[in-house]
């Protein structure tokens, strides 16, 4: 049996036709069911639906053989631990640094709002900025808003989200898409099995190219 671990939302949205291209299709919908594992038509495939942070965790303990999550998330969770084989190309979106609309930031210590802690850290002290990271789960956009923050990261997509709320972009840390993740042990454990799910979604990386 192979266990594969899925963001959900949009993500799994994306990830769908991947899935039914190699012939796993799930049983159940996951917005409407209240199953945690997603049996599918592929007798041995079966699917967890899990919040985006927990992917790369379920799969770097063996709890789901392969997991598809955002490069957001895998850059976080430090992804040394997983073998990341290929980019599906998929739920594409930027982690940018943002402030209030012709804000500029302090000269000294920045106060940086964001889930992605880590990230945020490694980006900053590259830059050789000081930067006080705060961990907020959600909401980004209200911190400098409120005078919690200078700027948060987040991710951007149409860019809408700061927009409505007086805030743009400024500068590119990550361009994100989602990537197929694998455990290190299930690799050589289950490899035929695995490596035919590569090829396939790899065969519908190349479809896609064409058309
Ligand atoms: P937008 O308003 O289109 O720029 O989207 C920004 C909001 O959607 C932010 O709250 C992001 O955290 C979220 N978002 C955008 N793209 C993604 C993605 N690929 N995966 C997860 N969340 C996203």
């Amino acid at each position: 049996m192979l266990t594969i671990a899925v963001s959900k939302g949009r993500i799994y949205e994306e990830a769908l036709p991947f899935l039914e291209q190699a012939g796993i299709t799930p049983v159940d919908d996951p917005a409407k069911s209240r199953k945690l594992i997603l049996q599918t038509t592929h007798a041995e495939v079966q699917l967890v639906i899990i919040r985006a942070t927990d992917v790369p965790t379920f799969v770097e303990y063996g709890a789901a053989d392969l997991g598809i999550a955002g490069k957001d998330v895998l850059l976080e969770h430090g992804a040394d631990s997983l073998y990341e084989p290929l980019d599906l190309g998929i739920a594409g979106c930027r982690l940018m640094t943002a402030g209030r609309v012709g804000s500029s930031f302090p000269k000294g210590r920045l106060r940086v709002a964001t889930k992605y802690v880590k990230t945020a850290q490694r980006y900053f002290a590259d830059q050789g900025i000081q930067a006080d990271i705060i961990k907020l789960y959600g909401s980004m956009e209200l911190a400098p808003l409120v005078g919690l923050a200078d700027c948060i990261v987040d991710l951007v997509d149409t860019g809408n989200t700061l927009k409505a709320n007086g805030l743009e972009p400024r500068e590119l840390i990550a361009s994100i898409t989602s990537r197929l993740v694998v455990n290190k042990a299930a690799m050589k454990m289950k490899h035929q099995a695995i490596q035919a799910l590569i090829d396939q979604f790899e065969q519908t990386l190349a479809q896609r190219a064409l058309s």
